[in-house]
């Protein structure tokens, strides 16, 4: 059943061109080492900005948070004042059509024109396979690194990858450890051979061995998440501070909350280690969207005795605010009211940025972002979330069955699949659709006892995982053909399931369903496989339908 839950889920030392003539009375720090730390986790393909909603006095407003390019700017800007150690927390790879088309290439081409010191292996970046993570290493200008990940078994794979790595800022020597969580091989295609040890043991020992050789500042950089980083740490000795990722999450102020984004915790959130001594804990949120920046300074006895940062979101000058009726319009730049909005963005770490040219262009040029993905596949009539797109899918899904005669009576997608995205109001093209449902998955048809359906819907209803990637108040699954009842009396049970052609759900009745391949893994049992991929089977249904509006039945109910 943990497996049902998983899958359920889901130096370049600029030296700082800081030749700002110090005037002769301030001596430079006697003792002791600062620098800048910025860094990203969880990128996943995101080369382009993403559309981000916030609301601001109850209106709800659309920003174009960050892009690569836009988050070089701000990097470029640090540089000019500090020497930037750039870190990435894992996860580059996978989830837009950048990702489909190019494979791990467009993504470390982007990252090594950015200048990155280091990453962090997460488990996304397997995605391609071990061969395609040695393709990554073999094409990045900067180590990749996991202390936990043991693949003797992949010997290619082996050498490609270290537990840690070494850099010299400042001429003193920063140790940085990697760290990938363990439900990697649950998560993606590590396949046979790769192994993911215990991490806190195996971080102890690449500190330890850090310590041995006369490297007393060390950084972890952990694709653990935020809520494994936290305890993590309490068992862990000579760890100055820990970058994160791949729990996605956004740290930072009030103002970030008051905004209505997601925050959390404290931007950093600070732990006490196993010998009580305070250790930071960072995290930039996802998609390119932030930008965290962290300025940390050393004593002479490598000890961290000052830090002071947040988690900056660069945004674009075109910024779209709802209107009474519910249609946005851009604010004018330079007006009164748009000003007055960048004023009261700024506390939530939220600015103007222009893109940098050098990485747009490479982006623009190469990548060619809008070309590929074609133009107009539908209109939405009102924007759609991850609950309204996961209902969509399962009704694009049951349409592709139905014409491909593939007798499936109903079909189960849960909302976790959809990865968060969104379609705005409006006309839209293939993009957002590679960006909720990156997976490429072809439509599979299952078999399923009706009592064992039962079953598993239940054990979703009374295991909300932290691994389904949901908002409060959203049913964690969606179906077409089938409509069923949640009945919230503990244990939480699944009354009333009725078919769309046959009436009461018959428990003892096996049953074809329509899902997704990867969905279907270690959760039924696959009796057809298709070569229709989820993301064009969407497109295609959305292009027969022409508009989409919510899927307004009350399919189901008490979830
Ligand atoms: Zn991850």
């Amino acid at each position: 059943m943990n497996i049902i839950l998983t899958l359920l889920l889901c130096l370049v030392f600029s030296l700082g061109a800081c030749a700002a003539p110090a005037a002769p009375a301030i001596q430079p720090d006697a003792v002791g080492l600062s620098f800048t730390i910025a860094f990203v986790g969880d990128t996943h393909s995101h080369l382009d900005p993403v559309e981000t909603l916030i609301k601001i006095s109850g209106k709800d407003t659309l920003l174009q948070a960050g892009g690569l390019p836009r988050l070089a700017s701000v990097i470029n800007g640090l540089r000019a004042k500090d020497e930037v150690l750039l870190l990435h927390a894992g996860d580059a790879l996978f989830g837009t059509y950048y990702f489909i088309k190019y494979g791990v290439a467009a993504d470390v081409d982007m990252l090594n024109a950015l200048g990155f010191t280091a990453m962090a292996v997460g488990n996304h970046d397997f995605d391609k396979g071990p061969e395609g993570l040695v393709e990554f290493a073999r094409l990045a200008k900067f180590p990749l690194i996991s202390a936990n990940i043991e693949a003797s078994g992949k010997p290619e794979l082996q050498s490609a990858l270290k537990p840690y790595t070494v850099l010299t800022v400042k001429g003193q020597k920063i140790g940085i450890i990697g760290l990938t969580t363990t439900l990697t091989p649950l998560l993606d295609p590590s396949g046979p051979g790769v192994k993911f040890l215990n991490p806190a043991e195996t971080a102890q020992k690449s500190a330890d061995a850090l310590s041995q050789a006369g490297v007393d500042k060390v950084i972890l950089l952990s694709h653990l998440g935020y809520d494994l980083d936290l305890p993590l740490v309490k068992s862990l000795k000579g760890i100055d501070l820990v970058v994160g990722g791949h729990s996605h999450s956004l740290l930072g102020p009030g103002a970030m909350k008051e905004l209505g984004l997601e925050v959390a915790g404290p931007y950093p959130t600070v732990i006490k280690d196993s010998e009580g001594r305070d250790v930071p804990i960072v995290h930039a949120w996802e998609y390119s969207r932030a930008l965290g920046v962290f300025n940390v300074k050393f004593d002479d006895q490598g000890r961290l005795i000052s830090y002071q940062g947040s988690a900056i979101i660069p945004i674009g000058d075109d910024i779209k605010q709802a209107g009474p009726g519910g249609q946005y319009a851009n604010l004018k730049v330079g007006s009164a009211e748009y000003d007055a909005l960048l004023t009261s963005l700024k506390p939530a770490g939220i600015e103007v940025y222009p893109e940098d040219k050098a990485i747009g262009k490479l982006r623009d040029t190469f990548y060619q972002p809008i070309s590929f993905i074609g133009d107009k596949v539908a209109v939405a009539e009102v924007t759609l979330n991850e609950r309204d797109l996961a209902f969509l899918v399962a009704d694009a899904l049951m349409w592709r069955a139905k014409a491909a005669g593939l007798k499936a009576q109903f079909s189960f997608v849960p909302v976790s699949y959809m990865r968060g995205g969104s379609i705005m109001q409006g006309e839209f093209t293939g993009a957002p659709v590679y960006e909720f449902m990156p997976f490429e998955s072809p439509l599979v048809v299952c078999e399923v006892k009706g009592a064992d359906l039962k079953r598993l819907i239940e054990l979703m209803v009374n295991n909300p995982s932290p691994y389904i990637i949901v908002k409060t108040g959203t049913p964690y699954l969606a179906v077409s053909g089938l409509k069923f009842k949640v009945d919230n009396s503990q244990p939480r049970s699944v009354i009333d399931l009725q078919l769309d052609d046959g009436g009461p759900l018959d428990l003892d009745v096996t049953y074809r369903l329509v899902t997704t391949a990867r969905i279907a893994k270690g959760m039924f049992k696959v009796a057809e496989t298709t070569d229709f991929i989820d993301s064009q089977v969407f497109i295609d249904y959305a292009r027969s339908l022409g508009n989409l509006r919510l899927v307004s039945e009350q399919r189901v109910q008490g979830w």
